[in-house]
Order: structure tokens, then C-alpha cells, then sequence
């Protein structure tokens, strides 16, 4: 039998939360073969709903599930944890400014990169989905110096399907016949959803997406306004921000990243910047990558146009603004 792969979960007694251990422990994440042990973090205050999900996760019997650690001590947390999905953040409330909720979270994210510096296991990989998701990865990367920059990520495939569904919708065909969108740059409002590279599988083959919607009005327009926009969308239907999404989300991201994408297709992920694409090193930018064991890689050699060439650099532009501020609150 295979070893069990220890999870963590940070922020873990939240929406998002609820909505992942579930679909960790039945094996969403690292496929159906594949036991887990989940650990799952949170602050004092969620403390005791933290102990209630624990208590569910024992009435569900998962078959996959070898054990569970539910604290909130992040050092003991972060034990040999082979894989780190990182959801707690401290949320934007009204009113607040911008400055203050980055101080608040570049200080959760050098306490928690630390504890996975000192406690993770070697090669641990690291998911930040809590916002702002790419600047909080560049602080976990700032403060884990021996975990390789390389395995250090952060979300954007939810913007990714998101995508994906906006051109299935618009096409009437099912979601998995459209691959190869693109996001690039920040999880944000300032994301540049790309469809120049996405094809779609028809009766007479694989197109290119341009070619089959034939409305570049739309696909440079409402399409991008709807994928940036669509996490508020769901705050205004739901009275709750995307729980589930996000959740499943994060099991593809991993997923895909450890088990491989498939042949000739592509997903998105913030990683950090090698400089391709013309965007700055050092910054964590989302950009189309292929994954095999283990590893991700960007994919190169994309024609882009000046219109994505504006959007691209706009993108960058505001994550290198964000780390600027970031870095004015670390003293
Ligand atoms: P959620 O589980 O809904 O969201 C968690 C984080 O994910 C937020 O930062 C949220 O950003 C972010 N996020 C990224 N992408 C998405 C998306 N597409 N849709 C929704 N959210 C997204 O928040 P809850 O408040 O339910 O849970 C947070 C948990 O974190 C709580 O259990 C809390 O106790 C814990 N926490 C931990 C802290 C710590 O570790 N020190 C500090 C504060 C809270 P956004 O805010 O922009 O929606």
C-alpha cells in the first residue's frame, strides 16, 4: 500500500475550508489510490468549529483518509506536511485600506512560511489561495529560503475554469471539448483571461476558439469583464463568496501539478517569474504551464499581440505595485 501523503489545510474551519477536506479525503486531489492525512489549521477563535469539522471528517469514514490533525499551532500544523494549501487570510472588511489588510496578511504568511521552513517535508509543495494569493506567495517564498522557489504557487485555475465555462456556455459544448485559455498575472480584477491559444474540439477537429465564436467584440470585451468579474457575481447571488469552486479548484491545481497534464494541453498557475513573457523576475505571475512528474514548466514561444501585450504588462504592473506595498509592511 502506498504511504499516505500528509495535507495541510490552513484557514480550515472556513467556507473554503469545508468545502476541500471533503474532497481531499476522497481523493479529488491526489486521485483514488492515494491515502491521506489531512492537518488542518486555524485561528484560536475558530478553534471549536475547527474541532467540529474534524468530528465530521471521522462520521464521513473516508476510506482514504489514514488520519487527521486539527490545531491551531501552525508549528505543529505544518509537521512533515508534504503538501500546503494555504486558505486562511485575513479577509478585506468595508471600509478598510488596502495597506492594512496586506500588513495583516504578510504578517500570517512570514509566521506560517517559517513554521513550514523549520516543520514541512522536504520537496513540500505550497498552494496560496488566500488573497492577495500572489503577493502572499512571494512573502512565503521570502520566508522559507529552503523550500525551492519552484514549488512555490499560487491559484488562478479557478479564473482558469472560469474561462473555460464562459466559452463552453457561449459554444454549447461541454466545458472538457475547450483547453488552452490562458490567465495571466494576478489573481485579481486586473487578470488578463487569454483565449488566443484556446481551441475547441468540433466534428471536423480542433479549432481555434477566435475562429468557432467568430465574435472578437465579445471575446475582447464581455468575456473578459465577465471572468474578472464573476467571484462577485456569486457574492451577489450567493450572499457568500465561491466556496465550492475554489475548493475544486485547488484539487486541480495540485492534482494536475503532481499527477501531470495531459498531452497538448496547458493550465494556469502563479509561479514565479523567470523573466519569460517579458514579466519581471520576482514576481509570482500566472501563466499557461505543463506539468509532468511533478513539475511544472511555463510554455513558451506563445505569439502575443499588442492588445494581450498591454494587459499582460497592466497585470504586472499592479503585482509589482502590490510588492512594494507588501514590502513597506514588513517593518
Ligand atoms: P474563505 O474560506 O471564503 O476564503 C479564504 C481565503 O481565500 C480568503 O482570503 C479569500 O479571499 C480567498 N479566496 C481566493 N480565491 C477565492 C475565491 N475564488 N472565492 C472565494 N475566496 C477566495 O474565507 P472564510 O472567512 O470562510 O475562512 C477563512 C478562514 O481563515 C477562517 O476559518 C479564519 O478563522 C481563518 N483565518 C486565519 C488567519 C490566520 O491564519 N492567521 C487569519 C484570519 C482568518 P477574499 O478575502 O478576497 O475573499
Amino acid at each position: 500500500a502506498k504511504n499516505p501523503v500528509r495535507v495541510l489545510v490552513t484557514g480550515a474551519a472556513g467556507q473554503i475550508g469545508y468545502a476541500i477536506v471533503p474532497m481531499i479525503a476522497r481523493g479529488v486531489m491526489l486521485g483514488p489510490h492515494q491515502p491521506v492525512i489531512l492537518h488542518m489549521l486555524d485561528i484560536e477563535p475558530a478553534a471549536e468549529a475547527l474541532n467540529g469539522v474534524r468530528m465530521e471528517l471521522i462520521d464521513a469514514a473516508f476510506p482514504l483518509l489514514k488520519g487527521v490533525v486539527a490545531t491551531t499551532d501552525v508549528e505543529e500544523a505544518c509537521k512533515d506536511v508534504n503538501i500546503a494549501v494555504m486558505v486562511g487570510g485575513f479577509p478585506r472588511k468595508e471600509g478598510m485600506e488596502r495597506k492594512d489588510v496586506m500588513s495583516k496578511n504578510v504578517s500570517i504568511y512570514k509566521a506560517q512560511a517559517s513554521a513550514l521552513e523549520k516543520h514541512a517535508a522536504p520537496n513540500c509543495k505550497v498552494l496560496v489561495v488566500a488573497n492577495p494569493a500572489n503577493t502572499n506567495a512571494l512573502i512565503l517564498k521570502e520566508f522559507s529560503p529552503s523550500i525551492p522557489e519552484k514549488n512555490i504557487t499560487c491559484l488562478t485555475r479557478l479564473d482558469h475554469n472560469r474561462a473555460l465555462g464562459q466559452i463552453s456556455g457561449r459554444l454549447n459544448v461541454h466545458v472538457s471539448d475547450v483547453k488552452n485559455v490562458i490567465i495571466w498575472g494576478n489573481h485579481s480584477s486586473t487578470q488578463y483571461p487569454d483565449v488566443n491559444h484556446a481551441t475547441v474540439t468540433t466534428s471536423s477537429g480542433e479549432k481555434p476558439v477566435r475562429e468557432v465564436v467568430a465574435d472578437d467584440q465579445w471575446l475582447n470585451s464581455e468575456f473578459i469583464t465577465t471572468v474578472q468579474q464573476r467571484g462577485a457575481a456569486i457574492i451577489k447571488a450567493r450572499k457568500l463568496s465561491s466556496a465550492l469552486s475554489a475548493a475544486s479548484a485547488a484539487c486541480d491545481h495540485i492534482r494536475d501539478w503532481v499527477l501531470g497534464t495531459p498531452k497538448g494541453s496547458w493550465v494556469s498557475m502563479g509561479v514565479y517569474s523567470d523573466g519569460s513573457y517579458g514579466i519581471p523576475e520576482g514576481l509570482i505571475y500566472s501563466f499557461p504551464v505543463t506539468c509532468e512528474k511533478g513539475e511544472w514548466s511555463i510554455v513558451k514561444g506563445l505569439k502575443i499581440d499588442e492588445f494581450s501585450r498591454a494587459k499582460m504588462d497592466a497585470t504586472a504592473k499592479e503585482l509589482i505595485e502590490e510588492k512594494s506595498l507588501a514590502k513597506s509592511c514588513l517593518n
